[in-house]
């Protein structure tokens, strides 16, 4: 009889041991350790005279090691690539980015060894740039943001890698039932508030992947909250919502990590109850106002979603309504020191903020939202 270890049948190979796992078993145990030693990031609750009986929450994502709220999305993406087995020992990476995320890549790809390229458009904050390189990623620069989709999948195939590809995959490397995202995160934080349902959520959308998450928690949970995702100028997310169009592009946004040139495929209008666009302007107007108040900087994306948190907030009040509102910080401000917080680059892109400002400063104080002034 035939030794069934020395059978020479294909397909009856040997049993393998579990070697070949081991990098993937290593790799998982040092991101699970990246995760223990950080604790959950803080739900600020700052006080403004003028909303009167209405609650606002800060979520404040600035505070991960990588500084933005693509700390999550970076850590899920390199679960999911290991887990589906597309991600192992030596695999070169590559992303397409605005910046945030591929400076939260890098920090993954330094943590487990693997070679990081970020494709990135030539415009993208010198520091994020300076971040990436101190992590040992390597930079390719585009001159338009929508260049960076095919360049980043070519130079994967190039180096027979691995496209990380956040644009596709943020809405689905997300545990959209729970497991300590960022909804789950939120309503656990809030539970013990005055409130603690918010009637509304606020947030932009860069992949979609955040705005994904936080509208299926609210269905999944069957929570009366609403989502609302604020848009910026240039942006193809707000056209495509109003119109139903998912074919639709436009310039490429001047806030970094929001607003798109393409329908990112991680946009889910499904789980969205209402859209609003911002001007630019007030974006950063609000970003400044916000900085003030916090006794430090926060990004334009957060002035954006600070804005739209306000604007619900005024009508709120003009229906003599009470409840919560809930946002988040996604990036400091430090990051921007050269843009958004320089007065010769606004004015050298036409952005006149100061009348913005004002109109913020008037309704956080009074509660009086002067819609003309600006
Ligand atoms: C990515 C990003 C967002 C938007 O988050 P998504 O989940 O990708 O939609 C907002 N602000 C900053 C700074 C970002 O990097």
């Amino acid at each position: 009889m035939p030794d069934a270890c020395h059978c020479h049948c294909p397909g009856l190979a040997p049993l393998p041991d579990c070697k070949n796992r081991d990098w993937a078993r290593r790799a998982i145990a040092l991101l699970e350790g990246d995760a223990r030693r950080s604790a959950d990031t803080h739900l600020v609750k700052p006080a403004f005279a003028g909303l009167g009986d209405i609650q606002i929450y800060l979520k404040d994502e600035s505070t991960h090691p990588t500084g933005s709220l693509k700390h999550r999305l970076a850590r899920s993406l390199f679960l999911y690539g290991i887990c589906n087995g597309r991600i192992g020992e030596g695999t070169t990476l590559v992303e397409a980015s605005s910046g945030s995320t591929a400076v939260s890549e890098a920090y993954f790809a330094h943590l487990l060894g693997l070679p990081f390229i970020a494709v990135m458009p030539r415009s993208t904050s010198p520091s994020k740039i300076d971040a990436i390189k101190c992590f040992g990623g390597h930079c390719h620069f585009v001159d338009h943001a929508s260049e960076v989709y095919a360049t980043a999948e070519r130079l994967a195939a190039e180096n027979g890698g691995h496209y990380l590809d956040q644009f596709t995959y943020a809405e689905r490397a997300t545990d959209w039932r729970g497991n300590n995202n960022i909804a789950d995160s939120i309503f656990a934080q809030m539970q013990g508030e005055e409130y603690p349902v918010p009637d509304w959520l606020v947030m932009s959308a860069g992949t979609g992947g955040t705005s994904a998450t936080l509208g299926r928690y609210i269905r999944y949970r069957n929570l009366p909250s609403r989502l609302c995702v604020v848009d910026v100028e240039n942006s193809a997310f707000y056209d495509a919502w109003v119109s139903g169009d998912r074919d639709v592009t436009a310039p490429g946004s001047r806030v970094e990590g929001i607003g798109r040139p393409r329908v990112e495929p991680s946009f889910l209008p499904g789980v969205i109850d209402h859209m609003i666009r911002v001007p630019d302007a007030a974006s950063i107007a609000a970003a400044h106002v916000l900085s003030d108040r916090l006794f430090r900087r926060v990004g334009a994306s957060t002035g954006t979603n600070f804005f739209g948190l306000l604007w619900i907030a005024a009508n709120m009040r003009r229906e003599g309504k009470a409840g919560t509102l809930v946002t988040l910080i996604c990036d400091s401000g430090d990051r921007y020191a050269a843009t958004y917080y320089n007065p010769e680059w606004l004015a050298a892109n036409g952005l006149d903020i100061a009348p913005w400002r004002r109109m913020i400063e008037i309704f956080l104080n009074t509660g009086i939202w002067s819609e003309c002034s600006p």
